[in-house]
């Protein structure tokens, strides 16, 4: 039986992907590992118990008595804290879906690569934190990442068996999020509410505003950079409001292959979990014909200054991902929380990255986790509002 663990299994992706896991048989097809969350331990504790899982582990230590009494009688270990989440993804498991939101996502991401089964990705700031950290932990296990993100998943499935030196360029798509038609003047007044709703995809919060700024878009790109090993020039970016075609391979020879598909987690997931076979999945068919024409546009860097960062971000290398990421989710916090607007977090990102890649050891890629870390609470601090 495959031995598969969700970390992240209360959010948006971890819900899907334990959908999934239940449709193709649940505890009689698979023997789950962990299952993980943040602090919603009344979800997990349910899915825990559905899917009969060695253990349940909550990233809240104060909330470690009510995980274990909601799993009373069930057989299901109950843990909490970081090191819990680390000692569960050190249990050895053949798939592990990485699916933590933010860089929360690193250690336990690491931690299961080590075991040398296969990480299916969507913490997306695993690879733009530590790329390098992340393609070692692997090559030393001989463990596959396969993406999750959708765009990566696309260009995955696109470049099939090519190398990518038959790589002219790939293009990621962009829905544009909440404001892609907003007049710029009243994006400074734009609310939580209005950044927080997606126009095609059904995901996350903090992702969603990430949409809204393309901080996502700007992390995929980082992203794309670290996965597929394409320097900066051959990774493009194009607005698409449909969010129908996800990512595009153009080739060296003119031939351009592109990955569609309704904008549905669930493909790119469920592709992850049947690679490298495929198998049917609960995703609608395309139906070109009802969509009747799909649109295109160039990035506006005015509108969107995190894809400028996003390059500034990959020729600077070393901890400039980490700083990047790490200031990000601090001016998205001081966002949330009403402390700052809408336009004011991609300078508070810009303006860490800059003083901080005047100290020592920026410009050097990660030795460790620690180094990480280290970058992420100082940058967190420098963004700080
Ligand atoms: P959600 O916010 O919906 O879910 C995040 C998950 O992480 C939840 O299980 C949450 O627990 C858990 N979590 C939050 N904080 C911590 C923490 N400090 N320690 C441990 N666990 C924590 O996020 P999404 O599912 O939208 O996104 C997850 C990741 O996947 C992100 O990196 C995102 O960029 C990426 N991604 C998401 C896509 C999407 O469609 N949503 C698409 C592609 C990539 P709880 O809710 O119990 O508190």
């Amino acid at each position: 039986m495959r031995r598969i663990s969700i970390f992240g299994a209360t959010g948006s992706v971890g819900t899907n992907g334990v959908d999934l896991i239940r449709r193709a048989g649940g505890a009689e097809a698979f023997h789950v590992v962990a299952l993980t969350a943040g602090r919603n331990i009344d979800r997990l504790a349910r899915m825990a118990r559905e899917l009969r899982a060695e253990i349940a582990v909550t990233a809240d230590e104060a909330l470690l008595g009510d995980l274990r009494a909601r799993l009373e009688g069930s057989g299901v270990e109950a843990a909490a804290g970081p090191s819990a989440l680390i000692e569960a993804a050190a249990r050895p498991a053949d798939w592990v879906l990485s699916a933590i939101v933010g860089a929360a996502g690193l250690a336990p991401g690491l931690t299961a690569l080590a075991q040398g089964g296969v990480l299916a990705l969507a913490n997306k700031e695993s690879l733009v934190c530590a790329g390098p950290l992340m393609r070692a932990a692997a090559a030393r296990s001989s463990a596959k990442i396969l993406p999750v993100d959708s765009e990566h998943s696309a260009i995955f499935q696109a470049l099939g068996s090519e190398t990518r030196d038959s790589v002219k360029h790939v293009t990621i798509t962009a829905s544009g999020g909440a404001f892609r038609d907003w007049p710029l003047e009243r994006l400074e007044a734009a609310t939580v509410a209005e950044a927080s709703t997606h126009p095609n995809w059904a995901m996350g919060q903090r992702i969603t505003i990430d949409s809204a700024s393309m901080f996502n878009k700007a992390m995929e790109v980082i992203e794309t950079h670290e996965f597929f090993g394409l320097e900066p020039e051959r990774i493009k970016v194009l607005v698409h409001p449909e969010s129908i075609i996800h990512a595009m391979v153009t080739h060296v020879d003119g031939g351009t292959i592109a990955h569609l598909g309704v904008p549905d987690m669930r493909h790119a997931i469920g592709y992850a979990l049947n690679w490298p076979e495929r198998a049917p999945l609960p995703v609608a068919a395309l139906d070109l014909a009802r969509i009747g024409s799909l649109s295109f546009r160039e990035p506006d860097e005015i509108r969107w200054p995190a894809l400028r960062l996003a390059r500034e971000v990959m020729a600077a290398g070393g901890m400039a991902g980490a700083v990047f990421n790490a200031a990000k989710e601090q001016a998205l916090d001081d966002f949330i929380a009403q402390r700052i607007g809408f336009a004011q977090m991609a300078p508070r990102v810009e303006a860490a990255l800059s003083t901080l890649s005047g100290r020592a050891g920026f410009a050097d890629a990660p030795a460790d986790l620690e180094t990480v870390l280290h970058w992420d609470r100082i940058a967190r601090q420098e963004a700080a509002a």
